[in-house]
């Protein structure tokens, strides 16, 4: 394959923000992957952070992890917190609370399916 601006030149890869072959000259190379032009540098650099980002949010490689994402992490403590506030009551008036019960569970409930959910789109932040 030959460099899509010198066509004389043999191509040493392909630009990762336009797809087009590059020569040594041309060729502005990163870490992860290389750029034909200043116009596509930019992009290139974008892509390999979004690359890098992606793999956060999934947990992929060096990312991976067992903590509970975030957004469950929050309705567990929100649970947590409901569950409390309907404890005090019950244990300073004998009675139960029905709307802070109620909301326990449901706050309970929505962590189960946050946590599903999480678990089935891997999304790990
Ligand atoms: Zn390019
Ligand atoms: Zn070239």
């Amino acid at each position: 394959m030959d460099c899509f601006n010198h066509p004389a030149t043999h191509a040493i890869g392909i630009c990762r923000g336009c797809n087009k072959a590059v020569c040594h000259t041309c060729a502005v190379v990163f870490a992860k992957g290389m750029a034909c032009s200043a116009e596509c540098e930019q992009d290139v650099k974008e892509l390999i952070e979004m690359n890098e980002r992606g793999k956060r949010i999934y947990g992929i490689g060096r990312y991976q992890t067992n903590r509970l994402a975030s957004g469950v992490l929050i309705w567990l403590l929100m649970t947590g917190a409901m569950v409390s506030v309907s404890g005090y009551f019950f244990w300073a008036t004998g009675r139960v609370d029905y709307t802070t019960t109620t909301m326990a569970v449901l706050f309970l409930v929505i962590t189960l399916i946050t946590y599903r959910s999480s678990k089935r789109t891997g999304i790990n932040c």
